[in-house]
């Protein structure tokens, strides 16, 4: 499958296993075969398996129309402007609906294509080795984080968490000026 930029989506089919209590992802590699990709994940999907995820490795997708904010549209009625109908926005933002999702501890993972609890973290697994990092929200079944540019653009609590934690950086780097919103 080719995207309109011309990258070669990449796939994969993850899901849980729990073996003596103890919980483990499995994820399948299916490179840029999404039939096969996708035949796995129904497959799985039949068999029961907890927490099924066909999921894009390197392209981001957006969460379903449903989450597009609606903008008003005005329109004069005995000399007062009133709302008459509402529309998309253009380009299409996601603050309103993802907002109050976000609040509840729901995220969009824009790989996994789904709506997620994502957990805190102050560690990450790198080649099969847990290193301590700084705190971070990440998608339970990818570990992409809050931090990812596309995670920011879907879920705006996670672009305020970023904001948050950029001030603070300017303000111990000496700089008194604060941003007000
Ligand atoms: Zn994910």
């Amino acid at each position: 499958m080719l995207t309109a930029n011309g990258l070669t989506s990449q796939w994969e089919v993850l899901w849980v296993t729990v073996k003596k209590g103890e919980k483990r992802i499995i994820a399948i590699d299916h490179g840029a075969d999404f039939v096969s990709a996708l035949e796995m994940y129904q497959k799985v999907t039949d068999a029961g398996k907890k927490l099924c995820t066909l999921r894009c490795k390197n392209i981001a997708f957006p969460p379903p129309e449903r989450f597009v904010d609606m903008e008003p549209v005005y329109a004069k009625k005995r000399g007062k402007l009133v709302v008459v109908d509402e529309v998309q926005s253009q380009p299409a933002t996601f603050t309103r609906k993802m907002d109050a999702y976000n609040a509840q501890g729901i995220w969009w993972c824009p790989y996994c294509m789904k709506l997620r609890r994502f957990e805190k973290r102050g560690w990450s697994e790198v080649d099969g080795r847990v290193f301590e990092t700084e705190a971070h929200y990440c998608c339970p079944m990818c570990d992409i984080s809050h931090n990812d540019w596309h995670v920011t653009k879907y879920n705006p609590l996670a672009q305020r968490i970023r904001n948050a934690k950029k001030s603070r950086g300017r303000k111990s780097s000496g700089r008194r000026r604060r941003k007000r919103k």
